[in-house]
């Protein structure tokens, strides 16, 4: 059996990480010619939007061989508003690639990847590229993820001076003192080799090289290559490091199913198909497979291996590989197959702070566009696409403004529809201001009985919705118990400001049911009707989202970026400064930043830079944020929305 490695390629936009892909491919066999980002012929960039624009959107899995291992290489959207993939492919990578521009440095995104590759413990190895151009600055980048991101090193190859078309350590005393750093990391997490490297005494090159394997798996330390993929040298090298130093899948293939589905596509002639990788166990075509979110089986029509330009019916797939399920029809990314419990995975890094308005350009599209919505989400789930019939309105939720302007070239090309979409607002949410009781009595019209009084309080920012019932099941049966514990986060999903109601704790204290009247519909429409009641009672807060930000930009301008800041109602701590350049840390609201690397630029003459990520939501007047009216039936408007459960009113909800 050939051992596989499923290796992820990180890297901001335009490091190079789809030409490094490329090249893979070629140098493993899997492509004759070499495509070009430049022209459009990269292999990777297959979605006709990516090559049209030339960035890559989409994470597409490849498979290799190389000196009979397998290589599974997964390439990533380089562009933050798509890390949210980035973010599911993290779960499924034995190591990740990670790559640099020796040109440009740390550019922000770096940031947000190492955070994840952090977080996942994944592997990495390193590749400082575009070594060749002038203004390259290795030793810069080295110093910079030693201080920055805190990166312990071990530099493997050294180019031969700015803008070097060769990577030959030519320069042996350069190496030796670059490369006793490495030596360094290597003793603070190895005892042994400590007590070695204090004698003084010779230590063989293939000892170093094991502890680098061993501190290498466990992501503690990472070896560091550099070339350049657009003159293609250096790359032999880190391929031979994947295999060397990054680890192999574990290959069970005896063990129960068990996969993780880490992406869905639409293929013209197979419907739905679902990139798996495979953790244990084995599939074949037509076995049924237990999907755990949906709880129930769904049936493999094929399975298939993504070959560049072609996919190949491999007929079955094993512990460790990855591949394409196809016939899946209700699979989403995240979904876990088979009975084995896996770690639970909830994410908190992304998320989604932008809300957007779509329409068809045309009104005879309505329903198509409705569809093609429908079929983007369960490829992206965040995009959480919400129908509201009555209002004929679609909406999306978004990470950022470059995502719609992809998502409106996906609808184009790959639906032919015209989609308009309105500038995006904040998503905004709301909680208690304090504690309040509210009573709900549904009894009318006969036969029917519900009673309920439910408690909402307060709770710390980031908390979220805890619920409890104080009511023993002799005042209210268990059964209606449970359908009230349901319906709570689907009645909170707006509250008197419109917004999504989190940070707070609701608790029933009282109430009965009717042995002979009552019936599970009486709970479900009287619950948003008692906690609504307790949330006007009580009053809510608006809370709105911020970034925190990090700034970067030359000292003469202190004055005019921290009173611009206070405009934008931000908070910033002691600027840091660093060799005429300040380092500025803070908080921001999302509403007041959304254009604010345009803004810095202009302030700044191009010299600044900034770097966002989502920090918490906070709370805001109704005058800094915005409320919204109910969408669909309020249950405040008591008997319009008894009349609307009991179906006698046809209301469009959502
Ligand atoms: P990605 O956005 O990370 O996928 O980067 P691409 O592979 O699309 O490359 C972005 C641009 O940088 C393209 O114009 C490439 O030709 C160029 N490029 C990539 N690698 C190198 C390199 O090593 N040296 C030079 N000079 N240019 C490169
Ligand atoms: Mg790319």
């Amino acid at each position: 059996m050939k051992s596989i490695r499923n290796i992820g390629i990180l890297a901001h936009v335009d490091a190079g990480k789809t030409s490094i892909t490329e090249n893979f491919l070629f140098l493993g066999g899997t492509i004759r010619q070499k495509g070009s980002v430049d022209n459009g012929s990269a292999v990777t960039d297959s979605l006709a939007i990516e090559k049209e624009r030339g960035i890559s959107v989409r994470s597409a899995a490849n498979s290799f061989d190389l000196d009979g291992h397998r290589v599974n290489l997964i390439d990533t959207p380089g562009h933050t508003d798509f890390y949210g993939e980035v973010d599911r492919v993290m779960e499924v990578l034995d190591g990740a690639v990670l790559v640099l521009s020796a040109v440009e440095g740390l550019q922000s995104s770096v940031y947000v990847l190492w955070e994840l590759l952090q977080h996942y413990k994944i592997p990495t190895l390193i590749f400082i590229n575009k070594v060749d151009r002038a203004g390259s600055d290795y030793e810069q980048v080295l110093e910079d993820i030693e201080n920055e991101l805190d990166i312990k090193h071990f530099p493997l190859k050294l180019p031969d001076g700015e803008g070097s078309h060769t990577c030959t350590l030519k320069d042996a005393k350069k190496h030796n003192a670059i490369r006793e750093k490495g030596l360094e990391f290597l003793a603070g997490l190895d005892e042994e080799f400590l007590e070695k490297y204090l004698d003084g005494k010779s230590i063989a090159d293939e000892e170093i090289e094991e502890l680098i394997i061993k501190y290498t798996g466990s992501a503690d330390i990472f070896p560091v290559f550099c070339g350049s993929a657009k003159f293609e040298f250096g790359l032999k090298e880190l391929l031979d490091g994947v295999i060397k130093f990054l680890p192999i899948a574990s290959q069970n293939v005896n063990g129960e199913v068990s996969g993780r589905i880490f992406k869905i596509e639409h293929d013209a002639s197979l419907g739905r198909i679902a990139h798996v990788r495979m953790l244990s166990g084995q599939l074949k075509n037509r076995d049924t497979v237990y999907n755990q979110r949906l709880k129930k089986d769904e049936k493999i029509a094929q399975i298939r291996r993504n070959l560049a330009h072609k996919q190949n019916d491999t007929g079955e797939i094993n512990a460790g590989d990855i591949g394409i399920l196809s016939g899946l029809s209700e699979a989403w990314p995240g979904d876990i197959i088979g009975n084995l419990k896996l770690p639970d995975d909830k994410r908190s890094f992304q998320i989604p702070v932008l809300l957007v308005k779509v329409k068809a350009a045309r009104k005879e599209d309505y329903q198509k566009l409705a569809d093609a919505l429908r079929e983007l989400n369960a490829e992206d789930p965040l995009l959480d696409f919400q129908w509201f019939k009555k209002e004929q309105e679609f909406q999306l939720k978004l990470m950022g403004n470059i995502q719609k302007e992809i998502l409106a070239g996906i609808l184009k090309l790959r639906f032919s529809l015209d989609a308009k979409f309105e500038a995006p607002t904040v998503i905004y949410k709301e909680t208690p201001i304090q504690t309040a009781t509210g009573y709900v009595e549904n009894t009318m019209p006969k036969p029917c009985w519900a009673g309920m009084r439910f408690k909402v309080e307060p709770l710390p920012s980031g908390s979220g919705l805890q619920y409890e019932s104080k009511v023993s099941v002799d005042k209210i049966a268990r059964k209606y118990q449970n359908e009230v514990s349901n319906a709570i986060p689907k009645a909170l999903a707006q509250g008197i400001k419109g917004w999504e109601v989190v940070d707070l704790k609701v608790t029933m204290i009282d109430g009965e049911d009717h042995e002979i009247h009552s019936r599970p519909g009486d709970f479900i429409l009287a619950t948003p009707m008692g906690l609504l009641r307790a949330l006007k009672e009580a009053g809510t807060n608006l809370l709105e989202p911020v970034y925190d930000f990090v700034l970067v930009f030359p000292e003469e301008y202190l004055g005019s970026i921290t009173s611009d800041l206070t405009k934008m109602r931000g908070t910033f701590d002691t600027p840091e400064f660093k060799g005429g350049m300040i380092k500025l840390s803070g908080r921001v609201p999302v509403a007041t930043s959304l254009d604010y690397s345009i803004r810095l630029n202009s302030i700044t003459s191009g010299r600044g830079q900034v770097r966002f990520r989502f920090g918490a939501y906070q709370s805001c007047t109704d005058e800094q944020g915005k409320t919204r009216t109910y969408k669909g039936v309020n249950p405040l408007d008591e008997s319009l929305w008894i009349l609307h459960h009991r179906g006698a009113y046809k209301a469009d909800e959502r």
